[in-house]
């Protein structure tokens, strides 16, 4: 059997990686990290049996802990955990599925001590991309994309000359405001936001599509991946979501990967790659869709794509800065402190403060985000 770690296994990801190995059967679980749903997390350890388990808070440990008293399982805390977890012997691949730059260390660890990454945690890549593309060729372990555009990109790669390909087309549905104007968004709910129309996906990364500000990200992250410039990576609106993203040839050629909006699909690929394995689910009926209509995406009422761009293109701790301030954004548009317009404010107010520095290490990232939040703290005091 191969074994497998996730970290944040009670998320959207998390619980759709451990339906995927639910179904095939053939993976052992070692270790399973979480932040604070205690009773997720306790029932995945009845079934999964990991000998190994983390809650980022002591408080949420401390009750596992006691419903858990009668499995030989350790609990541990924390980043100390985290590290614990995403290092654990056995594993030979670690799921990246919690959301945030929290996720740069662990990931890195994992790399240290040999283990591919079948990797969901895009803001590690973009904020620290320029670290850990060189690690895991130093490493020699694999980054698996699970983000169902960068998976789609990877699969359309597969049996191609990576240095023939001219454009990356990622696609994008647009989100639930796509036609609205600045105006028309000035008074956008939480409630409205997390209404995404064809996926299913945790809270900050739902408010993300909604904001364009995931498009952005997804740009930085394929420029990692794909190891080409950024100005090669397209944005193509797709409304329909069942082009999950393209590659175009220097000979013109374009292929495409097609499916219905499944992150299973995308999980299940990283965690057999080469492999395909049988994968339960609805299939695309053409003639039920009838048409796949495309469009450029609205930049000017959603900016968060162009100052992604903008950031991605200066490089340095500019992504930080980038992504730390949507983080901080969304955080407080999700405990309705601030208003929907203001999450594309703050990451540009951030970024014309930042001095930049260039070639950060994991220290002048995690100071970058650290000074990006007092920042963005002393505006709204
Ligand atoms: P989610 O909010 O549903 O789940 C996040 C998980 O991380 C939870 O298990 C949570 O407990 C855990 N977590 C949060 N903070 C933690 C901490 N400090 N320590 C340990 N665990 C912690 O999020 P999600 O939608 O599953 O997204 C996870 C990542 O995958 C994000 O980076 C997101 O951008 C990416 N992604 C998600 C989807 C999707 O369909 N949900 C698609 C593509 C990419
Ligand atoms: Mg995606």
């Amino acid at each position: 059997m191969r074994k497998l770690s996730i970290l944040g296994s009670t998320g959207s990801i998390g619980t759709q990686t451990l339906e995927v190995v639910r179904a095939n059967g053939d993976f052992q679980i070692t270790a399973l990290a979480a932040g604070s749903r205690v009773e997720r997390m306790e029932a995945q350890i009845r079934e999964f049996r990991p000998q190994l388990a983390c809650m980022w808070t002591e408080e949420a440990a401390r009750d596992l802990r006691a419903r858990v008293a009668d499995l030989p399982v350790r609990v541990v805390t924390g980043m100390e955990g985290l590290l614990e977890i995403a290092t654990e012997p056995e594993a030979e691949l670690v799921v990246t599925a919690v959301v945030g730059m929290v996720g740069i260390r662990p990931t890195m660890a994992a790399m240290r001590a040999g283990k591919d990454i079948a990797l969901a945690n895009k803001e590690t890549l973009v904020t620290a991309g320029h670290l850990i593309m060189p690690l895991a060729k130093e490493c020699g372990v694999r980054i698996l994309p699970v983000d169902s555009e960068h998976s789609a990109i990877f699969q359309c790669l597969h049996g191609n000359r990576q240095n023939t390909v001219s454009r990356i087309l990622l696609t994008a549905s647009g989100g639930p405001f796509r036609g609205r104007t600045r105006e028309e968004l000035q008074n956008i709910q939480v409630e409205d936001a997390l209404k995404h129309p064809n996926w299913s996906m945790g809270r900050k990364i739902t408010i993300d599509s909604s904001t364009l500000v995931n498009k952005g990200l997804e740009v930085m992250e394929a420029r990692w991946l794909f190891d080409v410039d950024l100005d090669q990576v397209e944005v193509v609106v797709q409304p329909q979501s069942v082009i999950h993203s393209m590659v175009e040839f220097e000979d013109g050629a374009i292929l495409a990967q097609l499916g219905t909006p499944d992150m299973k699909l995308p999980i299940q690929y990283a965690l057999y790659y080469p492999d395909r394995r049988p994968l339960a689910g609805e299939r695309l009926d053409f003639a039920a869709l009838g048409q796949i209509t495309f469009e450029a995406p609205d930049r000017k009422n959603f900016p968060g794509l162009d100052l992604a761009c903008r950031a991605g293109r200066r490089g340095g701790s500019l992504p930080t800065v980038f992504n730390a301030a949507n983080e901080w954004a969304v955080a407080r548009f999700l405990e309705r402190k601030l208003c929907y317009l203001e999450i594309t404010d703050c990451i540009q107010e951030a970024m014309e403060h930042h001095r930049v520095v260039e070639h950060p290490d994991v220290e002048e990232i995690l100071e970058a985000e650290r000074e990006t939040d007092e920042y963005l703290e002393s505006l709204i005091r």
